[in-house]
């Protein structure tokens, strides 16, 4: 499923990034779904924070839908009209699509968290590809957009790993430059607090949607972040990017796979 010009974009960058031996000497799994098509090349193979030269952070939530606590979040958010990243656990989308749907809807970014939420850097290249497609295409079958962006659960990736991911995926795997720790549940307070104080121009802030604290903490935290003159922007605007990402050639379903 990979058309001429990708192919030239991919030995390009793997020439440039991985060298030859860094690639692995097997076929790896072919998409199941169309990959983001990129009409340039861009760098981003690893990101933990965006430009700090303009005055914006991105919110991102982890491990949605929940069926309780993603629409108070979405409720949240939208009476602040800030946009957010969602990044989704694929078998949580295909039990929840509804709540997929209203993210997109309500104009906000999904991310690939991909299908079961293993710890990649314990798993093969095949392994972690299919992870990120299954995610891929159920996202993509419940809201029309492929995620441009992936998150490693745990953050557990290897740096060969997210080069893969790039080099196959044409996928930035995007980290955090603040982290409240909000899933070993301190309060709310703690998590507005925590935020606040380390939010700077281009962090990217990790939290989960998956936690009622986290979503407690949510009216002070936005507030704080606005009245610090900060702009609340999903990942592809952190990016420089189009919403969800470079504007993809028409896409292309690929035979059923995974
Ligand atoms: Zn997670």
């Amino acid at each position: 499923m990979i058309d001429g010009s990708r192919r030239t974009f991919l030995s390009g960058c793997a020439a440039a990034l991985l060298g030859a031996a860094a690639l692995p000497g097997r076929a790896l799994a072919q998409p199941a779904m169309p990959v983001p098509q990129v009409p340039h090349r861009h760098h981003h193979v690893r990101v933990d924070a965006g430009s700090p030269e303009h005055a914006r952070v991105a919110l991102t939530f982890d491990d949605g839908p929940h069926p309780r606590l993603t629409p108070r979040l979405l409720d949240i958010l939208r009476a602040r009209r800030v946009r957010a990243t969602f990044y989704l656990i694929g078998n949580r989308v295909r039990a929840y699509p509804l709540l997929a749907r209203r993210i997109v809807e309500e104009g906000h970014e999904i991310g690939n968290h991909t299908w079961e939420h293993p710890v990649l850097s314990r798993q093969g290249a095949d392994r972690v590809l299919r992870e990120v497609d299954r995610c891929a295409r159920i996202v993509y079958e419940t809201v029309g957009h492929v995620p441009v962006t992936m998150r490693p659960p745990y953050g557990m990736i290897t740096a060969r790993q997210a080069e893969m991911v790039f080099a196959e995926r044409n996928m930035p795997t995007v980290m955090w430059s603040v982290d409240p720790e909000d899933w070993r549940g301190p309060g709310a307070a703690a998590v507005t607090r925590r935020i606040l104080r380390a939010a700077r121009p281009g962090a990217i802030i990790l939290s989960h949607e998956i936690h009622a604290g986290t979503i407690a903490a949510m009216p002070a935290t936005i507030d704080g972040l606005l009245a610090q003159g900060l702009r609340l922007v999903p990942i592809s605007t952190m990016l420089g990017w189009e919403p969800w990402g470079p504007r993809p050639s028409p896409l292309r379903l690929a035979a059923a796979g995974t």
